[in-house]
């Protein structure tokens, strides 16, 4: 029977139908640059019910990536009313994801009533970061009164690749492997996991901290925001600010080109000069992460790239661990070049640190997190 995964975003669905037993694919679709949110979801289940020889209705379950579950979700669950409130409240924290998400688990549910729906969060595998990393210095009351802290997202994919890394290190019993997993797609995070536990992660309350991204500023000091909403600044308002911040910087607003990292590698070799700034911030910015968790770690046993540019980018790769090899980070050029698409590692002579390229699969973590679900319910 098969098992459908929704990756419901606030301008796509992606989705994926997994054979339950074998764990094979059937089929992975997306719809891109939705407008009509149910127009999409119910061409999403005509096109299921043709693909599949039962319809639609033969689907046992469905897993959703969600993408902010607070504190409170510390795991996947089963979703209930309860848990359906505990999603719809943290809508006010991630207000560009989790109403998407809301979308498509209501959606799902309707069309398959007897199906069972499970929420894997993004936020989980943060859940157990220490006080000393998920605090800001702001004052504690005020903190707590409107839930602020440090969330981190990305959870599931930091979760998958660092599961791969530690079966490559084969230190499964070892509760003290120390890993780096470095997710760098549009968006990007990093983050320093211990034992299996995430003890930091550079994204904090909402996605816009940490590294540089594709159109996120990342890290920034918070005045920069009073002063362009001044009148010296160019008295932007709130909604200019936050656009500004979240879609016409990182990548694309160093540049002034791209927010693609294969366009500025292309054009810095052409001697653009805002495409070699963006790039060399990006991984200036990147680099600092790296040491500050190796660091906090007390060292480190491997590193893991990922997601589109983690993946695709040798020369992004090479370029971040360029002075850190002092610390045991030692790339082969020769295995980093030859990546192509699959795991790899690409460790060099002498290296401390064993450094791995591993796509992500967040789908197929969520479909073994329903899978899981699915055995403690029988
Ligand atoms: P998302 O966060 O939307 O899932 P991806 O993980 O697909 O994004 O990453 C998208 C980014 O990956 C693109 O913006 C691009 O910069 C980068 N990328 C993809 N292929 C390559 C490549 N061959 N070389 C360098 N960068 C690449």
């Amino acid at each position: 029977m098969p098992i459908l995964v929704f990756n419901c975003g606030s301008s796509s669905i992606k989705y994926t139908l997994y054979e339950k037993t074998s764990g094979e694919v059937i089929h992975r679709g997306v719809e891109q640059r939705v407008t009509d949110y149910n127009g999409s979801l119910e061409k999403i289940f005509s096109d299921l019910d043709t693909l599949l020889t039962g319809g639609f209705s033969s689907i046992e379950a469905v897993g959703h990536r969600v993408v902010h579950g607070g504190r409170r979700f510390r795991h996947p669950h089963l979703i209930d009313s309860h848990v359906m409130k505990g999603i719809r409240s943290y809508a006010e924290l991630a207000p560009l994801h989790n109403p998407p998400n809301i979308r498509g688990i209501e959606f799902a549910g309707h069309r398959l009533p007897g199906a069972r729906q499970v929420a894997v969060f993004d936020t989980s595998f943060h859940s157990g970061i220490p006080p000393e990393a998920h605090n800001y210095a702001l004052p504690v009351e005020m903190a707590k009164e409107y839930r602020i802290r440090r969330y981190g997202f990305h959870g599931i994919s930091h979760q998958y690749v660092h599961g791969r890394a530690a079966g490559f290190c084969d230190v499964n019993g070892n509760d003290e492997l120390k890993v780096i997993t470095c997710h760098l797609g549009n968006g990007c995070s990093i983050a320093a996991v211990r034992g299996g536990l995430c003890i930091d992660t550079s994204m904090g309350f909402t996605p816009l901290e940490g590294l540089v991204m594709g159109t996120r500023c990342g890290d920034l000091d918070p005045a920069i925001i009073h002063y362009l909403m001044s009148p010296a600044g160019g008295g932007l308002t709130d909604d200019q600010v936050h656009d500004l911040l979240n879609c016409e910087s990182g990548l694309k607003g160093l540049s002034g080109l791209s927010s693609d990292v294969r366009d500025l590698l292309a054009a810095r070799s052409q001697g653009h000069e805002g495409a070699a700034l963006a790039l060399s911030v990006f991984t200036y910015r990147l680099k600092k992460y790296i040491g500050a968790y190796h660091g906090i770690l007390g060292g480190a046993d491997a590193l893991v790239f990922t997601a589109g540019i983690g993946e695709n980018s040798p020369e992004i790769r090479s370029e971040t661990l360029s002075s850190l090899q002092p610390l045991g980070f030692i790339i082969d050029e020769g295995l980093n070049e030859a990546v192509s698409g699959g795991e790899a590692e690409i460790t060099g002579e002498g290296g401390k640190v064993r450094i791995f390229v591993i796509p992500t699969d967040e789908d197929f973590m969520i479909y073994q997190e329903v899978l899981k679900i699915l055995e403690l319910q029988t």
